[in-house]
């Protein structure tokens, strides 16, 4: 069933390089070096200091400690066409030249991405069996792979909430709080842990997930995204 629907697939979208079209390849090693890679990490929420830690004034009002990102999310057109062509027509296999970006990104910027459980935002059951997959889990499990960090659903999504792409700032906040529930029976008192999203935009969402994390414990929350649109 999976091949017959790769085959489908790859007659409709067949596997070529985003940016020049080059045969057999979702990003081709040229066009990937032309990407505009986050080099220097700042403070994520004011954009001062060194980063990715949040500043001393700005973890007052987050309960994210460090967000990281690859790209600028305005500033990537091929970045852009990968992540909608990964979630709005599905393909699947885009994990994998997502992945390798935000791989790229980090060693760029020489961090080693180290935590007791690497998660991922949840998509509401309704929506990740639209599209077949979690966009976020299958980045997360790429870097869980990486850097041998161990992979586990630590939250779910209770309610259907509206596509945040479709409210203003302070609805996607009200939207988004209280969306998320600690379902793991791992203990997470004291657990630094790495939550993954594709694209962070008002931060309402990971921010809404760090809280969740922390009230069951957590001491620490990490994210990791593949591109800021601010
Ligand atoms: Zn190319
Ligand atoms: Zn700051």
């Amino acid at each position: 069933m999976q091949k017959i629907y790769e085959y489908i697939l790859d007659t409709l979208f067949p596997k070529k390089c985003f940016s020049c079209g080059k045969e057999d390849t979702w990003l081709c090693e040229s066009c990937k070096k032309k990407i505009a890679l986050c080099t220097t990490f700042t403070c994520p929420l004011c954009g001062k200091g060194d980063g990715p830690t949040l500043c001393a004034s700005c973890k007052e009002k987050s309960p994210l400690d460090e967000l990281i990102y690859a790209v600028d999310y305005n500033e990537s057109e091929i970045v852009r066409r990968i992540i909608h062509a990964y979630k709005y027509k599905s393909i699947k296999s885009l994990d994998s030249p997502l992945g390798h970006i935000l791989i790229t990104a980090l060693e760029k910027n020489n961090y080693t991405p180290s935590a007791d459980y690497i998660t991922s935002v949840p998509l509401h059951k309704r929506r990740t069996k639209e599209r077949g997959f979690n966009q976020a889990t299958l980045i997360a499990l790429f870097i869980s792979k990486k850097y041998q960090i161990p992979f586990s659903d630590l939250l779910t999504r209770t309610q259907n909430t509206t596509p945040q792409m479709s409210l203003n700032k302070e609805e996607r906040k009200r939207n988004i709080a209280g969306a998320f529930h600690c379902t793991t029976t791992l203990p997470l008192k004291n657990k630094t842990i790495i939550i993954v999203d594709d694209v962070a935009t008002t931060l309402s969402t990971l921010e809404a997930c760090a809280k969740e994390l922390k009230k069951c414990g957590a001491k620490k929350v990490i994210a990791l995204c593949i591109a800021r649109d601010r």
